[in-house]
């Protein structure tokens, strides 16, 4: 996107500008492919196929690329099973379509260059693509792709209704966090009206897990610390915690977001200790609690109500750092807007 300088003030693309450039790359070239961040979510995996389906029914010719497999139970929606799993890949199509990513680093899949296209709703993108679309007011990059697919003049079918729909219930915290629109339940509505069923999706999502992931669930809120009268909780799990519990990383995702379902707590960081010492920490909060400053302040990143970075050191001091951060995030909201009830 142009940005206006004082000196000669430039107009900002509007955003119908942008996806009518998408468009126009889209159409003009044959050879696609899509990718999106490592480790992907139900917006990465929704974004991407959602895309997929709709440029296959334009006649063009998809390969799907991610650095690690989609979680488990993703593996239930049409065309999962096609992404395949590379750390490395020549951009072997006319163009690479990057989904859900502030940097092209974040796909953790090396070897993608030529013309690439940035589709992403996430604060702070680099605007690495040579077309570039930036929606921070997005609830889910899955809306921004609706956006794209409806401009191109693909109808929306059962397939990429319940990608789009995928992406967007499990974006917004299963219509949890603070970015939701009307704009949101009206790309919902469409979904629905092409054949999505939300009861079928939220149990397919949500009921899915193992007996293992109840243990594990189980054993990590057993451990849990609140902290500061229970305002912030912390969750720490190591590779031994999943061996006991006969799980895998997989079966941790969505754990964080059971804590937040205490009235007090308003955040939740949960540390993961891998095997070389390095530790994935995943933030979740309520309302306007910002834990993306925080996941930044680390070369990190994500949205107000969710986000994440990778840091390496002593468990004890990471978790007195973090902390001390999270708590200060709380009395910034808690000094400013009152909770909403309405
Ligand atoms: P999660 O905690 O589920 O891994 O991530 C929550 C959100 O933060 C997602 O939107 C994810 O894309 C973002 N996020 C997580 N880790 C990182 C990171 O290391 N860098 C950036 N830029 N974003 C991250
Ligand atoms: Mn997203």
């Amino acid at each position: 996107m142009t940005q206006p300088t004082e000196a000669s003030p430039v107009p900002l693309d509007s955003p119908a500008e942008i996806v009518g450039r998408i468009c126009d790359a889209i159409l003009s070239r044959q050879r696609f492919v899509l990718t999106s961040h490592a480790r992907p979510d139900g917006d990465s995996i929704g974004s991407q196929l959602a895309m997929a389906y709709a440029l296959e029914a334009l006649g063009k010719e998809v390969r799907l690329v991610n650095a690690d497999a989609a979680p488990e139970h993703y593996f239930e929606f049409p065309g999962v099973d096609r992404i395949e799993i590379a750390s490395q890949t020549t951009a072997d199509g006319d163009a690479v379509i990057v989904m859900e990513c502030s940097e092209l680093a974040r796909t953790g899949v090396s070897g993608f260059d030529g013309f690439i296209i940035n589709i992403d709703h996430h604060a702070g993108n680099r605007m690495y693509g040579a077309v570039n679309w930036f929606d921070e007011s997005a609830a889910a990059c899955g809306e921004m792709v609706f956006d794209v697919i409806n401009a191109l003049g693909v109808p929306l079918t059962p397939e990429i209704a319940t990608h789009i729909y995928l992406a967007i219930l499990t974006d917004t915290g299963s219509f949890h966090h603070s970015n939701i629109t009307p704009r949101t339940f009206d790309i919902c509505r469409q979904a629905v009206e092409a054949g999505v069923n939300p009861a079928a999706m939220a149990r397919r999502v949500y009921d899915s897990n193992s007996f293992g992931k109840l243990k594990l669930i189980g054993a990590l809120l057993d451990d849990m610390e609140l902290v500061d009268g229970g305002r912030l909780a912390v969750l720490q799990m190591d590779d031994s915690i999943l061996e006991t519990c006969g799980c895998t990383q997989n079966d941790t995702e969505g754990i964080i977001n059971l804590p937040l379902t205490a009235r007090e707590i308003r955040a939740v960081v949960f540390f993961k200790v891998g095997p070389n010492g390095e530790v994935r920490v995943s933030m979740r909060s309520k309302y306007d609690v910002d834990v993306r400053v925080v996941a930044s302040e680390f070369g990190g990143g994500g949205h107000k109500n969710a986000a994440g970075c990778t840091v390496a050191g002593a468990i004890d001091a990471l978790q007195k750092t973090f902390v001390e951060k999270i708590l200060r995030a709380i009395d910034l909201q808690d000094a400013g807007t009152a909770i909403p009830h309405t």
